[in-house]
């Protein structure tokens, strides 16, 4: 056996273990486009890719998009210690792999989730040095703008919708920072610095992101 083609202990131990990043938003918060211009600016980023049991919407892609599967199969993999965290949202059901999250963070990968409040309550407990964020719209009237762009949706529909986009961020003093999805570079720039541990300017603990947190809370 060649000595030179075994890397040494030191060698091994040399690759960084990926940072995991939590992202949590209301929908309407534009989370989805964030995400997207966020791994578009840090190619050496990973989505982890959900399971769940609701149905996949038109133009969703099995194993890009989530990983789609029924009750009998996710409740198998509940049972089985498979998901790092898994919740229940909307009626349908959503996990975390944790095998997924591991090789990609002992790859040397960032890895990034955007999961619930429930499933961020999790992961806080049981991955102590992750950093999860909560994604916040820049004012109530514009998150119900952008509810309201789905323009498809029936009035009840988007009522609905905006009760639980504000039930959602009655839950961001939990997260470690708070990034206001007002302008996408801005966003995508704090998203990095958090990344990037330069980020006390965003910390939850802030005042002035506490002021803005009650404030959309109308507090
Ligand atoms: P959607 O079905 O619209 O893609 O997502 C609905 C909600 O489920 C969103 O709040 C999203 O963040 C959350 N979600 C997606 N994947 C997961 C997951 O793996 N775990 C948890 N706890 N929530 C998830």
């Amino acid at each position: 056996m060649s000595l030179q083609s075994a890397p040494s202990p030191l060698e091994q131990g040399a690759r960084r273990r990926g940072t995991l990043l939590v992202l949590s938003a209301p929908s309407g918060a534009g989370k989805t486009t964030l995400v997207k211009a966020l791994l578009a600016r840090d190619p050496t980023l990973r989505f982890s890719i959900s399971y769940t049991t609701r149905p996949p919407r038109p133009g969703e892609t099995d194993g890009k998009d989530y990983c789609f599967v029924d009750r009998a199969r996710f409740q198998q993999m509940v049972r089985a210690g498979e998901f790092l965290e898994h919740a229940e949202v909307f009626g349908n059901f959503y996990g975390t792999s944790s095998a997924q999250v591991e090789s990609l963070r002992a790859g040397g990968h960032d890895v990034l989730l955007e999961i619930d409040w429930q499933g961020a309550r999790q992961i806080r407990a049981n991955v102590p040095d992750c950093r999860t964020v909560f994604i916040l719209p820049p004012s109530v009237a514009e998150l119900e703008r952008r509810l309201r762009s789905r323009a498809t949706d029936s009035e009840e529909v988007i009522h609905r919708r905006l009760s639980q986009a504000l039930d959602d961020i009655a839950h961001w003093a939990e997260f470690d920072f708070v990034v206001v999805n007002a302008e996408l570079t801005e966003a995508v720039d704090g998203l990095i610095a958090i990344l990037g541990g330069d980020s006390a300017y965003l910390a939850t603990t802030t005042p002035a992101t506490a002021a803005r947190a009650r404030a959309l809370l109308g507090q």
